[in-house]
């Protein structure tokens, strides 16, 4: 496709389809003059100087305009609310008609202001400014080089590469919604059966929604059974007719939270988008997806929930945030649920009266305290087949009580001599244990075992470990001093003990040299949650009914 530039009283403007353009300024009394022709819509832009059309709207009720006022209106009820590259636009447009047909309708929009047109990356000036508008990637993720598309010299981004490229030489739209919000009315919702903590979080939730607040964070320890608390505010904003968008780290979680939601709101349409499956296209009062798709829309959603499960994924990825900001209406809300919070972020929540803690798990029990036992020279008795009497006592005690160990190394080769260690113990030679590392061909084989209970141990690493989890749970950590334990990675690991409200006495023990801040600190987040905890009156003791 070629771009053109053109002049209306000395200002220039650029165009996908001049035919589009000529009756615009013919209806408004003006004489367009033709400028060039590009083959690269960035450098078409430049010509223009970054600037808008003038907008306005036509009613003459009867020729062209009317054609094009009626496939325009029909784009953006299907595409409003989005943020497209042009090719999307046209993959769009196959089931519509002629590329023409959908590139004269879109520069319509931006014609009479229903839409905004940018390249896809900006490369004027200075390497330094360079920046991709549709993820916000700056200098260091844009890529130059001679391009496919437009045979010069271009520039791409790699940030946000995995949604196809975004080229200085494609444009890039931002279609405003169009102004049909779903009729208000009563949702639907199956209400799940709420914990104490979880009823006061929904409360707090609800109150922070009907306030000023633009961004809410919900800080959780693990299993406190955030997603539950924030449903009635799902509900309400349904109700009160804006769509909601739910983002998951990853596409398995899409898939079973768009499941769940379809249980607890039995009445409504849910979308599920991720990679390049998924309903890209379809209007549902509420979409779940992966964060980056968060970058395909633009002011579509009231209210954008970020669940950032176990880990935090999204920290340092500053593209993801921008299009989740973007994604949400001018007047919408976003809501964060995390495990952990960086303290900047928790500061900046308190300080706008917009976070909401909730110390303890669904089940009520307080969270298992590591226990730390150092042990001088762990690795070097491991591999002398030493005797480690912390070890192999809190190994047997964890197995015989018809538990399950997670033990947690920080590489490959300390799972190996590990291994070899538990399998040279006397007390332990007939306890079933296996060790499930990263490139290791059996690795899903090994954890489907442990999960099933066939084997009673498991030694790991963090990366791999991370998505194993079982009702009967003990948790080791192995040469706890390892740069790779870091606080955030104790705290989640720890979390794995005593999930379950039948069997909440998992120990924790860390097995360290020496004692290391993450330790100390882990260990002073948790007992901080407990205390937090008992305060309000949400810890139960065994035997207790919930
Ligand atoms: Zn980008
Ligand atoms: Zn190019």
């Amino acid at each position: 496709m070629r771009f053109s530039t053109y002049q209306v009283r000395g200002r220039s403007f650029v165009t996908l389809y001049p035919e589009a353009d000529r009756l615009y300024w013919k209806l408004r009394g003006e004489e367009m003059r033709p400028e060039g022709q590009y083959s690269s819509f960035g450098q078409a832009f430049r010509k223009t100087g970054d600037q808008g059309f003038p907008g306005g709207r036509f009613h003459t009720g009867a020729g062209r305009d009317t054609l094009m006022e009626s496939d325009a209106l029909h784009l953006q009820r299907e595409l409003g609310g989005r943020a497209l590259t042009l090719d999307e636009v046209l993959r769009w447009g196959e089931g519509f008609g002629s590329a023409e047909r959908t590139a004269s309708a879109l520069q319509w929009l931006c014609l009479t202001g229903r839409a905004s047109v940018f390249p896809g990356v900006d490369d004027a000036g200075p390497a330094l400014r360079r920046r991709c508008r549709r993820c916000g990637g700056k200098a260091g993720q844009i890529r130059t080089g001679t391009c496919a598309r437009c045979g010069g010299k271009c520039a791409w981004c790699d940030q946000c590469v995995i949604l196809g490229k975004s080229r200085a030489c494609t444009p890039f739209f931002l279609l405003e919604p169009a102004c049909d919000r779903i009729p208000p009315g009563n949702v639907e919702m199956e209400r799940p059966i709420l914990s104490p903590s979880q009823r006061d979080a929904a409360r707090e939730c609800l109150r922070w929604l009907s306030g000023e607040g633009e961004e809410l964070l919900v800080w959780g320890v693990i299993d406190a059974g955030r997603k539950e608390m924030v449903f009635p505010a799902v509900c309400r904003t349904m109700e009160e007719g804006g769509r909601v968008l739910w983002l998951s780290p990853r596409k398995e979680e899409v898939i079973e939270v768009a499941e769940r939601m379809r249980s607890v709101f039995p009445g409504t349409r849910v979308a599920e988008v991720h990679g390049d499956a998924g309903a890209h296209w379809a209007d549902a009062e509420l979409t779940c997806a992966t964060a980056p798709q968060a970058i395909r829309f633009y002011h579509r959603f009231q209210l954008v929930v970020v669940d950032e499960g176990e880990a935090d994924l999204l920290n340092g990825v500053s593209g993801w945030w921008n299009g989740i900001r973007r994604a949400a209406a001018v007047t919408g809300k976003r809501i964060q649920l995390t495990v952990t919070p960086s303290r900047s972020r928790r500061r900046r929540a308190r300080r706008r009266n917009s976070l909401i803690t909730v110390p303890v798990r669904y089940h009520g029990f307080p969270l298992p305290v590591p226990e730390v036992s150092r042990v001088w020279r762990f690795w070097r008795k491991v591999e002398h087949r030493a005797s480690i009497p912390a070890l192999e006592t809190f190994l047997t005690g964890a197995c015989g009580e018809g538990g399950q160990v997670l033990l947690f190394v920080p590489g490959v080769p300390e799972a190996d001599s590990l291994l070899q260690w538990i399998r040279n113990r006397t007390v332990l030679r007939k306890v079933p244990f296996d060790a499930a590392t990263g490139g290791d061909p059996d690795q899903s084989g090994k954890i489907h075992s442990f999960l099933t209970g066939e084997l009673k141990g498991l030694v790991t690493t963090p990366s791999v470990g991370k998505g194993v989890a079982v009702p009967r749970c003990h948790i080791g950590v192995a040469g706890a001093d390892h740069p790779v334990f870091q606080k955030a990675v104790l705290i989640e690991i720890a979390g794995k003990a005593g999930r379950s409200g039948t069997y909440p006495k998992g120990r924790v023990c860390f097995f360290p040299s020496v004692r290391t801040e993450a330790q100390i600190g882990a260990i002073r987040d948790i007992r901080e949650w407990n205390r937090l905890a008992a305060k309000r009156g949400y810890l139960r003791t065994e035997g207790e009914e919930p």
